[in-house]
């Protein structure tokens, strides 16, 4: 008498009915079995196709596997969103009635990232720069993406040039402060590591050969260029073309900002003014007799002067700011004495800086609180002056992984510079 489930033995003598629901129960059985063949291949497949994936990238980050799932949602996003970069780029203009101009530059990840298994979770999507960011469903398990969006003027991907940044952002300036007489300032904002300093230095190359240039053809102005640079590091200015003097600032009968003593170095050609901002460069690296000063620690300025000749007064005037590590102003709660106060005095001048920016893009607040932080306070030109002025933000992200938190803080300090539109979070 064989079980029931015994394979087509059913006895003579059973009753149809019987042997109709027991050939249903063994079709059922075998449908599910198939099923479950299908599922096991199915899963392999995943399993296998997942290896595979892991190998490859592990080829590529050392040996070291980062989350693979997240890689997946990141590409698919990328393939859905369509991001091509610009392959030419045009300047932006900088005559924008507003006066600001706020951009991404995204650094390439490094092999030190990659080693540490971190993946690029950045995203650039002209004029949207996207941290994603994994989380779980309320399940617990599914993983899902989360992608924080910020509109800008422009972002850069880790493919471009600072000959490409320059090209953008900088170079219609050098003109417009010929012909206005006008003061720009650009500053590079982000957490230390993320490009800041490599953008700067970039951008004072490019600019040292187009001002000489554009001064030679504008001859009729008869205009000389000098320059002046410092840094301000615990709310102190410090001469950097002056090895490293400590400086006072003073404000005059017509509470015009100066710095007592700052030097301001004449040059009559590139290569001069590319060797004074190489000193400048040089002595912001080297130790200087504080403890444990380190440039992250302070904002550089670089000063460049246009000059009736003979000395004669300021006709424009650009100057190039290469923030303190925005991640510093957390520095504010540390427990050593002296880097709470840098901290502080860090997060002051970059929560003063946003106010001036915010108050100068928006020409229906009469205040800028510029006396708000030294920083504010010598960039005073910057934000009021009775020349026409432009602000360019350059904010500079890290891609990786262990960045995201700083990242998102960088992108939303400056999305509020300049308000936009297609800001927010995504969650897929
Ligand atoms: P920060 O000044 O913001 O602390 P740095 O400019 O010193 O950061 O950059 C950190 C490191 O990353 C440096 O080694 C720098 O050469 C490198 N780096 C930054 N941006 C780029 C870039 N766009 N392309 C290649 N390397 C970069
Ligand atoms: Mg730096």
């Amino acid at each position: 008498p064989g079980g029931p489930l015994g394979s087509g033995s059913l006895s003579k003598g059973s009753q149809p009915t019987v042997r109709r629901v027991t050939s249903s129960t063994v079709e059922e059985i075998r449908r599910i079995d198939a099923n479950r063949e299908q599922r096991r291949r199915q899963a392999e497949e995943v399993r296998r196709s997942r290896q595979e994936e892991a190998a490859l990238l592990g080829a590529q980050c050392g040996g070291h596997v980062p989350d693979i799932d997240f890689h997946r949602m990141i590409q698919n996003y990328r393939l859905s969103q369509q991001c091509p970069q610009p392959t030419r780029f045009e300047p932006l203009d900088p005559g924008a009635p507003e006066g600001v101009i706020v951009c991404v530059r995204k650094r390439p990840i490094m092999q030190h990232e990659v080693t540490n298994s971190e993946l690029d979770c950045v995203t650039a999507c002209n004029p949207c720069a996207v941290v994603h960011e994994t989380k779980l469903k309320v399940d617990g398990i599914t993983k899902c993406l989360e992608s924080h969006q910020f509109e800008f003027d422009r972002v850069f991907d880790e493919e471009c040039t600072t000959e490409d940044v320059y090209t953008t952002v900088a170079s219609p300036i050098v003109p417009w402060v010929l012909a206005k007489g006008g003061r720009a300032t650009l500053f590079a904002y982000g957490q230390t590591g993320s490009g800041k300093t490599f953008t700067m230095t970039g951008i004072q190359r490019l600019l040292t050969e187009q001002l000489f240039e554009h001064v030679k053809r504008a001859s009729s102005l008869d205009l000389t260029i000098s320059i002046s640079f410092f840094e301000i590091y615990g709310g102190r200015p410090f001469d950097l073309l002056n090895n490293r003097q400590r400086l006072e600032t003073l404000e005059d009968a017509n509470n015009e900002v100066q710095i007592a003593g700052l030097v301001e170095r004449g040059t009559s050609n590139p290569q001069e003014m590319q060797q004074c901002i190489d000193l400048g460069n040089s002595l912001r690296t080297t130790q200087g007799t504080a403890i444990n000063r380190d440039s992250s620690r302070s904002h550089a300025i670089c000063v460049v002067f246009l000059r009736k000749a003979g000395g004669g007064s300021i006709h424009g005037k650009v100057t190039l700011v290469d923030l303190a590590g925005s991640e510093r102003a957390a520095d504010s709660k540390s427990s050593i004495r002296q880097r709470r106060v840098e901290g502080a005095q860090i997060n002051k001048s970059l929560l003063a800086l946003k106010e001036c920016i915010r108050a100068m893009g928006d020409r229906r607040e009469a205040h800028v609180p510029f006396r708000a932080s030294k920083l504010t306070l010598v960039l005073r030109d910057a934000f009021i002056s009775r020349c026409p002025a432009k602000t360019v933000m350059i904010a500079c992200i890290s891609p990786g992984m262990a960045s995201a938190d700083h990242s998102v803080n960088t992108l939303r300090y400056s999305d509020r510079l300049k308000e936009h539109p297609r800001s927010g979070k995504a969650v897929e």
